[in-house]
């Protein structure tokens, strides 16, 4: 062992660097900050460099990170039992269940792990609805999709982005899958045929930049999708669990889809857990054998997700997101900066959209100790830990005022 295994402790970043370049795909563009551990809204390389985290691992660290009381859970849950299998039962995915019940309203709920996978199964529940309760002919069944939309990266996932990046050299991809703009609720209606199952969108788009549709567009699409029996799926994988200021983004809206996805922030960081939630009507066409996941449900995964949730409610986290949020907001937008053409954001997650490469100014404030990530090459995306204090945040903001002065 000891002649392959050296502790990481023992190589310089430069040398660890290396060999991920050396020897991992590269299908990601870091910048060059190999962190070693990390607490709360902060993080620490390997040279004992600290950082301010606004990125939280897109919004998958809400909770900020190693969240004492979700670590607790993980190791107490680790020692008992990790892995079952759906083929046996366990004591925690029902207790998880319940209480995903009673925080969402929603009446049932499907656990998948990673977050294209839970919208992978809603776009497979969706069809079975759509072809076993509407009655559209098996194998016709539409789904509608958003422009501009991020929903994971598998093959049927990207198959329907709008991004070439996503797609060019993955194809062929899955049929059944047409584009509206989105924030445009009229373009919605007419896109809607008899064989439309369901319409998929981000109540606020995240990879797309942050952007935040027109006031009342949620609220319209509930009611045109209600009125053509459409299934409305909110993608809340990124936007949910508190991020934008309330426990869900169609909160903002007052109204309720049909089916709602989560992920990333469902366990604090620790662990991919992710889940499907929705009606019993729509959860109820799938039988035994029609879906499935080896991983999906285990009593690690739950332990840690219910323990994620609780540290949601008790630490107020989509209230702290909202305050926090407004204050940052307020004071971005008073920014008087050359680069900024608009800052935009609903709680704590805030684009700023530049009018020059964003990725300079990341690696600007990630030598001022301030860890944040370009999207769409000229927006700077903030999303701290919800954990974060307002000092942290005042100072953070404060660096970001530097380098955009
Ligand atoms: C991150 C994200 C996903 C995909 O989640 P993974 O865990 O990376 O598969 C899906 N939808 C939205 C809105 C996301 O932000």
């Amino acid at each position: 062992m000891g002649a392959y295994m050296q502790l990481a402790e023992q190589r310089a970043a430069g040398e660890l660097i290396g060999l991920e370049e050396r020897y991992g795909a590269h299908n990601y563009n870091p910048l060059d900050v190999v962190v070693e551990r990390a607490e709360g809204a902060w993080v620490t390389d390997v040279e004992g460099r600290r950082y301010l985290d606004l990125l939280a691992g897109y919004s998958a660290l809400n909770q900020g990170h190693c969240h004492p009381a979700i670590l607790r859970a993980m190791v107490e849950q680790a020692h008992r039992v990790t892995l079952t299998s759906r083929a046996f039962r366990n004591d925690q995915l029902p207790l998880l269940l319940e209480e995903l019940h009673r925080l969402t309203g929603f009446e049932m709920a499907l656990p998948m792990n990673s977050g294209a996978e839970a919208v992978e199964t809603a776009i497979k529940v969706a069809r079975k609805w759509g072809v076993t309760v509407k009655g559209i002919p098996d194998g016709t069944a539409e789904v509608l999709v958003c422009e501009g939309n991020f929903h994971g990266r598998t093959i049927a996932v990207v198959g329907f982005s709008s991004e070439p990046q996503y797609k060019i050299g993955f194809g062929p991809f899955a049929g059944g899958f047409r584009a509206v703009p989105f924030g445009n609720a009229a373009a919605l209606k007419e896109a809607i045929t008899p064989r439309t199952c369901a319409f998929l969108v981000e109540p606020v788009q995240g990879e797309a930049g942050i952007i935040v549709p027109p006031d009342g567009y949620m609220r319209e699409v509930a009611a045109i999708c209600r009125e053509q029996n459409v299934l409305l799926i909110a993608d809340e994988i990124q936007s949910g669990l508190g991020r934008t200021g309330s426990l869900f983004a169609f909160e903002h809206d007052g109204i309720r889809p049909d089916m709602t996805t989560v992920g990333k922030a469902l366990s604090g960081g620790f662990y991919p857990v992710s889940a499907v939630l929705s009606s019993r009507e729509v959860l109820g066409v799938l039988r035994p054998g029609d879906h499935g996941s080896t991983f999906g449900g285990n009593p690690l995964a739950c332990a840690v997700a219910r323990a994620a949730l609780r540290v949601l409610v008790d630490e107020h986290l989509p209230e702290r997101s909202a305050e926090l949020g407004a204050f940052a907001l307020e004071r971005l937008r008073a920014l008087r900066s050359p680069h900024v053409v608009e800052v935009r954001g609903r709680g704590l997650w805030i684009g700023i959209e530049l009018n020059r490469p964003a990725r300079p100014l990341c690696e600007q404030l990630g030598q001022r100790g301030v860890l944040c990530k370009e999207t769409h090459d000229t927006v700077i995306r903030l999303a701290p830990p919800l954990t974060i204090s307002r000092e942290d945040l005042d100072w953070g903001l404060g660096q970001i005022e530097a380098v955009l002065a």
